[in-house]
């Protein structure tokens, strides 16, 4: 008998088109496939974590399909791997690479002990269409614009797409597991678990329903509706590609089939997927875009950290309808439209002149799509203080944005509830969803704004002026 393998899952939870298992399997030999609960996991956001846990569930439902299952333990990696080993006799572990700093630290930090103790370590493809270290410019270095990137990579192609197994070989004896319901990875949700559960889909098989559901139906129209805050325009697999549960590979050839059939809207679809590799891209080159302003010029620039203006963003009532029915959409659904995410982290940083890093925590916490490297480089987009930054002084007004992109106000009436005869029962979700702490009831008045756009425009842009000019002498 051979020898088994262990292959540890992070951010992979799917069989279809999986580099690392498909490797993992090619001699046959049985394996142990195993999450680890470690302490760099427990730090995830109250959302996310909640999101993980419901991830998992159906992973293990997964494994199960095809005679395997999911051994669930906690504590840090490298003690639960070698008791693993030490259970198992395993002499290989294999997993999917992330590119966040401190994942990249710890994987490090794995390889190098489990070669020292003679186990095979292995990291594998999967988790972006072109691997950070890659995609290089003509001078050898890595992109620090967009469109650039783009070009590198628009006719690359990303591999094709691998089946998934049918059968797993399993081990004599499976080790013991860690039972999910134990690790309450719902806690910190309190009363929002129940509320986001309505809109979560969760698993392989419902990603890739969505993704055939959104190249039938809504790929052709994705270029003039994406931006819609009032339509279902996209394609919603953000929280599906955070957890693995489909392959970037997977949805960039639905859009390459599409195109191919003429969908309009399919190279614009194209377009964003290569937005979430470029994120990766700038995430693996300069790691400090997580937490320090990626242009150094910013540094100094006198943003406030937290303070009471951004716990009124936080909780959805600035008085300014759009940007509140954009933080509710948070909380209620777990995820929030890309024009409304660039809308209230504009009005954050600049009308509220607060530090990104408040609204890109705050994203994280209450994100279930929570991606390192996608939440901070919008963050830094939208403050001005990242890589293809929308200058300083393009402010967004979130009046005429609204205007623009909600006309007939179906968004802020799907999440705003004060006021309303007969609220949304969207918008209703959102007082069982937050803490009763908050003192919330949607009979409320709605709330005055916090600042008025124009004045609030122009001292943002006045802070930016004094700042330069400091920045010049
Ligand atoms: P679609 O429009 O259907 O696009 C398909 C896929 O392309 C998305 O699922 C996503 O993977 C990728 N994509 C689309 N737009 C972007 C973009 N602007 N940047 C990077 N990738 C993109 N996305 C996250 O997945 N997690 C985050 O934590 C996150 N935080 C953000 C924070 C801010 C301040 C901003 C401005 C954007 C953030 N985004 C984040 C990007 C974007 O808003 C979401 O990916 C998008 O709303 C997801 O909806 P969708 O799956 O329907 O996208």
């Amino acid at each position: 008998m051979k020898k088994p393998k262990i292959f540890w899952f992070r951010r992979d939870f799917r069989l279809h088109d999986h580099p690392g298992l498909t490797a993992i399997l090619e001699d046959g030999a049985p394996l142990v496939p195993i999450f680890i609960l470690d302490p760099q996991t427990r730090e995830l956001g109250a959302a996310h974590t909640w999101r993980l846990g419901k991830g998992l569930e159906v992973l293990a439902d997964r494994l199960r399909e095809v005679g395997s299952r999911l051994i669930l333990r906690k504590g840090d990696v490298m003690s639960v791997l070698r008791a693993l080993i030490a259970e198992t006799g395993a002499a290989e572990v294999h997993w999917s690479r992330t590119y966040d700093p401190q994942g990249i630290a710890r994987d490090t930090a794995v390889k190098s002990a489990l070669e020292r103790d003679g186990v095979r370590a292995q990291g594998h493809s999967g988790h972006v269409l072109f691997e950070p270290w890659t995609v290089e410019t003509g001078q050898g270095s890595f992109y620090k614009v967009y469109t650039p990137f783009w070009n590198a990579v628009r006719t690359r192609d990303p591999g094709a797409l691998l089946p998934a197994p049918t059968a797993l070989p399993t081990p004599e004896a499976w080790p013991k597991s860690d039972m999910l319901s134990a690790w309450n990875l719902g806690a910190a949700m309190n009363r929002g678990a129940a509320v986001v559960a309505r809109f979560a889909r969760v698993g392989e098989a419902e990603a890739a329903h969505r993704l055939h559901q959104f190249v039938d139906t809504r790929i052709d129209t994705y270029s003039a509706n994406r931006d819609r805050l009032d339509h279902d325009g996209t394609s919603g697999l953000s929280e599906n590609l955070a957890f693995g549960e489909i392959s970037p590979r997977q949805c960039w050839q639905a859009g390459m089939d599409a195109r191919v059939r003429g969908a309009q809207g399919a190279e614009t679809f194209l377009k964003e997927l290569v937005w979430r590799d470029f994120a990766y891209h700038l995430l693996y080159h300069t790691p400090e875009i997580t937490t320090r302003n990626w242009r150094a010029e910013w540094d100094g620039f006198p943003w406030a950290g937290p303070n009471p203006l951004a716990t009124a963003w936080m909780q959805g009532r600035t008085g300014e309808p759009v940007i509140d029915a954009a933080m509710r959409q948070l909380y209620v659904t777990g995820t929030m439209h890309n024009r409304a995410r660039m809308l209230v982290a504009s009005y954050l940083t600049k009308h509220l002149m607060t530090d990104w890093r408040v609204g890109q925590n705050w994203f994280a916490d209450c994100l279930i799509d929570w991606d390192p490297a996608s939440n901070a480089m919008g963050w830094q987009w939208a403050a001005g203080s990242g890589p293809d930054a929308a200058p300083f002084f393009r402010i967004f007004n979130p009046a005429t944005q609204a205007e623009k992109f909600d006309p007939n106000e179906g968004y802020r009436a799907r999440f705003i509830a004060e006021g309303r005869k007969n609220p949304h029962a969207d918008a209703l979700l959102y007082f069982d969803a937050v803490p009763k702490s908050w003192g919330l009831r949607p009979d409320n008045t709605y709330p005055q704004p916090l600042v008025d756009l124009k004045a609030g425009r122009e001292a943002a842009l006045t802070a930016y002026k004094a700042h330069r000019a400091n920045d010049a002498a």
